[in-house]
């Protein structure tokens, strides 16, 4: 006999981070997952969450204990438009699950299986063919910190609103005005002012979502868009904040193509990846490092984040030509390097030059400015400098002899005075409010 549980309603139940980057959508049980952004896939069921008491100051967190796992706050925001007309009206309600359709445009379409094994030309006209389906959702992600007055800090909260408008544009998705966005912003952090975590122990994470909400079943843009906010306090991405990250040059799959959305922070982007990512975790390195896919010979970022490699006095990063994301922290270190007197480089950066590097770092917001220690590029293993932890002692003969045979992992200069240090200093000091923010990159709320 077969038993068949009819749900009272033809929606699914999803919570807002289930559904972040596309698709990990599970059965129900556990109430959080972790965000899965972070660098952990696993189920999160014992993450601390707030208490009833909403007329404290702060949350019932142990704030010492946040990483970038999901600690669902008090409130979200929710504003929803129909195909074809504009957003007009959103508002601030509890946190909690939404309902979806079955066939929702962003369940159906949102998440592709892409398969990247054909070589040549024929790569690139299916690249592109792939990326113009209907994969309708984006995502964004900003920080707010709390000062010792009280007050909240977002950083370039406006930047955020343009990428989602321009990633919109690519979708053919109806977006938020940039009022509407940084209205809803500013909303969703004082809503959640609560779990915002005290001055230097962390900040408030805060995800935007567009996704085409309405059900279809042909191939189409969806009848209805939906404008989510949700927030969570975060406070470091990797497990040890000062621990150099060793990333996994891969060399299988491709994060990106030419003519598709690699520049545009869609959620499938994400899950096709996920592979290489978790492939190269269980083998203990921290990261993943994307070429670019026609040579597969230039570096072009990171999972999350962006990458920048200093030789000298000069940083260079990969210039963004559509298939790298243009990242908020990206920009803004470009213009505090050139203001701490590095010159700087935005250009094509073939993975060998790493290997030249004296500091390699990643730069985003959810990673702020993390350092690189190590790159593995096809599997072998090298290292530079007098770093000779897997070798013991050469001499510098066969030190030379070794890097030039295996040239395949890099290590980089981690200590002393670092340029990385230096940035990672001059950006958290503006995003805190504790250091002169010339360029006028933070917005005050309260
Ligand atoms: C979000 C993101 C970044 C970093 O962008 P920021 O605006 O600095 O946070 C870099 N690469 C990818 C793929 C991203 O999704």
């Amino acid at each position: 006999m077969i038993s068949t549980r009819i749900l009272g309603r033809a929606n699914l139940g999803i919570t807002p981070s289930r559904s972040n980057l596309g698709s990990q959508v599970g059965a129900t049980g556990c109430g959080r997952y972790t965000s899965q952004a972070a660098s952990s896939l696993q189920l999160a069921c014992d993450v601390p969450s707030f208490s009833a008491h909403e007329d404290e100051e702060y949350a019932d967190v142990d704030w010492d204990k946040l990483g970038f796992g999901l600690v669902p706050t008090d409130y979200m925001y929710v504003m929803k438009c129909a195909k074809g007309s504009a957003f007009e009206r959103g508002g601030i309600s509890p946190y909690g699950n939404i309902e979806l359709s079955p066939s929702a445009g962003v369940l159906n379409y949102g998440q592709v299986i892409m398969t990247w094994k054909f070589a040549g030309s024929d790569a690139l006209k299916m690249a592109h063919c792939w990326d113009f389906g209907w994969k309708q959702g984006l995502f964004e992600g900003l920080k707010a910190h709390r000062t010792e007055n009280g007050s909240l800090l977002l950083f370039q909260p406006e930047q955020n609103a343009i990428r989602m408008r321009y990633g919109a544009e690519r979708m053919c998705m109806p977006s938020p005005t940039v009022d509407q966005f940084l209205n809803a912003v500013k909303q969703t952090a004082l809503a959640n002012k609560r779990g915002v975590p005290p001055p230097g122990r962390g900040s408030l994470y805060i995800r935007p979502l567009l996704v085409g909400s309405g059900p279809i079943l042909g191939l189409g843009p969806s009848p209805e868009y939906t404008f989510l906010i949700y927030a969570s306090p975060v406070r470091n991405y990797f497990k040890a904040r000062t621990a150099p990250l060793n990333l996994y040059v891969e060399d299988e799959f491709d994060r990106a193509s030419r003519g598709g959305t690699g520049g545009i922070k869609t959620i499938s982007n994400y899950a096709p990846v996920l592979k290489a990512l978790t492939r190269a975790k269980e083998r203990g390195f921290s990261d993943v490092l994307y070429l670019d896919s026609v040579g597969r010979r230039n570096i072009e970022e990171v999972s999350s984040c962006n990458i920048f490699m200093l030789k000298g006095n000069v940083l260079s990063t990969p210039a963004t030509k559509g298939t790298i994301l243009s990242g908020v922290t990206r920009r803004s270190i470009l213009e505090l390097s050139r203001d701490l007197g590095y010159e700087v480089e935005e250009r094509a950066i073939p993975v060998e030059e790493l290997l030249e590097a004296d500091e390699v770092f990643c730069t985003g917001t959810a990673v702020v400015v993390a350092s690189v220690g190590s790159i593995t590029y096809q599997d072998r293993r090298c290292v530079r400098g007098v770093f000779m932890r897997n070798l013991g002692l050469l001499d510098e003969f066969s030190l030379h002899s070794y890097i030039k045979r295996w040239k395949h992992r890099v290590e980089f200069r981690t200590g002393g005075r670092m340029a990385c240090r230096e940035l990672y200093d001059a950006l958290v000091g503006i995003q805190t409010g504790e250091m002169e923010d010339k360029h006028g990159w933070v917005m005050e709320i309260d």
